[in-house]
This record gives structure tokens, sequence and C-alpha cells, in this order.
């Protein structure tokens, strides 16, 4: 049964799509990685989302089905790419899986204050729509690993409802993961932040195990 192809064919352009995850926020999560960034951070670990011509045109619809009929998750995360630049395609989604019980975790590269002053109705709708909102622009001089799912000292956590506020007095105490799956034909996909010697040392460790 399709349970999100219900009003609109509207399109959402998408870098990567990942139906299960640990890496990208709190619990067991879908993830939308969105194709195209406006904001260009120095340092960046993901320039290839940044042009908004690359990815794939997915209806909304077919997104919210593959969340809600995928593997079991508590919640869809919205990194990018730059979320905001999509964001009433992802409020569209976002409110789809809340009313299915699902939990929604935005990153941004905007700062909350902006986009609570801005006059965008898709801004607001997926402000009200995201349960954590984790801003700000990536900064290569304040690079911090220490916190969970983010990679320098300026970005922050945002609580937005009741759904994750148990975390705000913990989120130190979490780790940040990073998460390495092999595709069925041999295909490596990398997911989460750590240090780049992190990342190479797992790397290294998967390709020893084929050996
Ligand atoms: S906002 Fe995110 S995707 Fe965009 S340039 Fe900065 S780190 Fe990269």
């Amino acid at each position: 049964m399709a349970v999100g192809r219900l009003t609109d064919r509207q399109k959402l352009r998408v870098h990567r799509f990942t139906p299960i995850t640990k890496s990208e926020g709190p619990g067991v999560r879908a993830c939308i990685q969105v194709q195209g960034c406006p904001i260009r951070c120095n340092g960046c670990g993901v320039p290839q989302t940044w042009s908004d011509r690359g990815g794939a045109l997915i209806e909304t619809g077919a997104l919210v089905d593959a969340i809600i009929l995928g593997p079991p998750v508590e919640g869809v995360t919205f990194l990018g790419g730059e979320p905001f630049a999509q964001a009433d395609a992802l409020a569209t989604i976002a409110e789809a899986v809340r009313l299915k019980g699902l939990s929604v975790v935005t990153f941004t590269g905007y700062l909350r204050e902006d986009i609570e002053n801005s006059a965008s109705s898709g801004f607001d709708r997926l402000l009200r729509a995201t349960d954590l909102l984790i801003d700000g622009p990536f900064d290569q001089a304040q690079l911090d690993f220490s916190r969970p799912w983010i990679g320098s000292r300026n970005q922050r956590y945002h609580f937005l409802s009741e759904r994750y506020a148990h975390l705000a007095s913990e989120i130190g105490n979490l780790p940040n993961r990073l998460e390495i799956k092999i595709g069925p034909n041999g295909n490596v996909i990398a997911g989460g932040l750590g240090p780049l010697e992190a990342s190479k040392e797992l790397l290294a460790a998967v390709a020893r195990s084929f050996r």
C-alpha cells in the first residue's frame, strides 16, 4: 500500500537516500541527503552535493513510502547539501512521516535565527516539522568531532520538540560515529563523521577483511 503518494507530485533533488543508518542522528534512522547547497563552506566534506543539477529528482510521495515501508526506523534525517534550499519538499516529507509517529532531524548550514526571521513559508514549515535542528556552517578553523553527528564547534543542537529533549543534558557523552556499508555489488558507502585518520583506518580494516 502506498502511504505517501497522497496529494502531489512535488519532487526533491536527492543526492543519496539511505533506508537505514545509525550514524546520522539519534537511534536507527532513514536519511535523505539532498543535492544542492548554496552555502559552500571552506573544507566541506561533501562538495559533490553542491551543484543543484546533480543527483536525481524523486517524488516526495515515493520517498515517504520508502521511509514508512522500509526497514523499521524511529525517524528520518535530512542533511546535505542544504536541506533548507528545498524546504517545501522536505517539509512535505517531514509532515507525512510525523503523522506516522516518526521523528525528524534536520541539518542546516544556516543559523536558526536567520531561518526564523526569513519570510519563506517553506522555511517555517520545515522548522515546525523538525524535532531536532542542527545548525551552523562547517567551520574548518573550529574542527571538533567530539560531539555526535557534527564536525565543528560552532554548530549547535536545537531541541524544537519534546521528542529528543532528554538528550540535551547528555549530548556531550554521545559518540560521533563512522559507518561503512558494503553493497551487494561490492560498492562501499561511508556515512557519519569522524577524523580523517579514523575514516582511513576503518576503510583499511574493511579492505583487509576482504583479502
Ligand atoms: S552547508 Fe554543509 S553541504 Fe553546504 S557547504 Fe557547508 S558543510 Fe558542505
